[in-house]
């Protein structure tokens, strides 16, 4: 529980499960991408994703950071 980044909070966005504004808690987190097994590429298959968690609904986005 205490391993959550929280850096920042309050962030009003839209829901999509809701339909409109809400309130969100928003946080990075790097996430493992899944891959052939190459250890040496494993260090870069953690990518930075932003996610938001609906604080009337609890539904969580995420969104990959560096998606060009
Ligand atoms: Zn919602």
């Amino acid at each position: 529980m205490a391993s959550k980044n929280r850096h920042t909070d309050g962030v009003v966005e839209t829901c999509d499960e809701c339909g409109r504004e809400r309130p969100h808690e928003v946080g990075i987190e790097l996430l493992t991408e899944s891959d052939d097994g190459d250890r040496e590429n494993a260090a870069f298959s953690r990518e930075p994703y932003r996610v938001a968690e609906c604080q009337a609904c609890g539904e969580t986005t995420t969104t990959r950071m560096n998606d060009a």
